[in-house]
C-alpha cells in the first residue's frame, strides 16, 4: 500500500506509514447502522412468522389421521405438569383409534 502523504510503499497490513509516520490505515467502506440492523431484523421477524403461519396452515391441510396434532397424554407422561393436580382415573382418555369417520 502507497502512503498517500509521501508515497513509500508500505505494508497491505501496516497502520502507520514506516517513513513519514501518517495513518494509512483505510476507513471501512460501509458499517451497519442502527436503520440496517432493525431493517434485518424487521426483515427475519417477517420470515419467521410467515414460515411459522405458512406451515400450520399447510398442516391443517393434510388428511386425516395427520391432522391431529396433539399427543395423547398417555404417550407422554412427562408433559402431565399441567394436569398435576388431577387424579389417573380423571385424565381423560385416548379418543377411540381409529378415529369415526362419517359424522362431522
Ligand atoms: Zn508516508
Amino acid at each position: 500500500m502507497r502512503c498517500l502523504n509521501c508515497g513509500q510503499e508500505n505494508k497491505d497490513t501496516a497502520k502507520a506509514c514506516r517513513k513519514c509516520g501518517s495513518d494509512i490505515t483505510l476507513a471501512p467502506a460501509w458499517f451497519p447502522d442502527w436503520k440496517w440492523h432493525a431493517r434485518v431484523l424487521a426483515v427475519i421477524y417477517a420470515c419467521t412468522i410467515v414460515f411459522y403461519y405458512g406451515v400450520t396452515f399447510l398442516l391443517r391441510k393434510l388428511p386425516p389421521p395427520y391432522q391431529l396434532r396433539s399427543i395423547p397424554i398417555e404417550m407422554t407422561p412427562w408433559l402431565r405438569h399441567g394436569r398435576k393436580f388431577l387424579p389417573d382415573d380423571q385424565l381423560k382418555p385416548p379418543p377411540p383409534w381409529p378415529p369415526p369417520v362419517g359424522n362431522p
